[in-house]
């Protein structure tokens, strides 16, 4: 039969010599891989207590950023969900109110910002297509949960916390405290 790829292998279906059958050669060749491999030092980490080192390039969740007086940064153009490739942000934009000078930098600001991360291919995009410095992709993971529901992050979620109202939480994400 003609074979269709060159990584045949023809499988050796001679009976079993002696030393075969009584298996404890294929036994003690094992257990000596095994022991090998025992004082060798181990490739596998204890994480969460232990975690490799990000790469420099390493793209994680998204953060909506803050200006240095706590004002939201967003100014809600849509740039980033028109150059996502995954089509995973979705926003409503809203008109900032003359009270409101001390919440949102810009007159416009973004009233709904969701991510789909299920979507998401963290290719950084979106972080990138920004021109108000409003959005970028931290060294976070997205944590495990079960429902998809889950996945989809509001506004809430993404925003970093205030420097002047909130600076413990914002020394905590940015994993300056334990
Ligand atoms: S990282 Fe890429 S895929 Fe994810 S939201 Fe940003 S642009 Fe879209
Ligand atoms: S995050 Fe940046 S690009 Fe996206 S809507 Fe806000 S200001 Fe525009």
């Amino acid at each position: 039969m003609q074979a269709l790829t060159n990584r045949v292998k023809q499988v050796n279906r001679s009976p079993m010599n002696f030393w075969e059958r009584l298996y404890l050669p294929a036994i003690l060749k094992g257990m000596t891989i095994t022991f090998s491999h025992i004082f060798k030092k181990k490739p596998t980490i204890n994480y969460p207590e232990e975690k490799r080192p990000f790469s420099p390039v390493f793209r994680g969740l998204h953060v909506l950023n803050r200006d240095e007086e706590g004002r939201e940064r967003c100014t809600a153009c849509g740039l980033c969900a028109v150059a996502c490739p995954a089509e995973a942000i979705t926003m409503e934009s809203a008109e900032r109110k003359p009270g409101e000078t001390d919440l949102y930098r810009e007159e416009k600001y973004a009233a709904r910002y969701e991510i789909n991360m299920l979507r998401c291919i963290f290719c950084g995009l979106c972080e990138e297509a920004c021109p108000k410095d409003a959005i970028y992709l931290s060294e976070t993971f997205t944590p495990a949960d079960f429902t998809r529901k889950k996945f989809i992050y509001s506004k809430e979620d993404l925003l970093i916390p205030n420097p002047l109202t909130e600076a413990e939480k914002l020394a905590e994400a940015k994993g300056e405290t334990v």
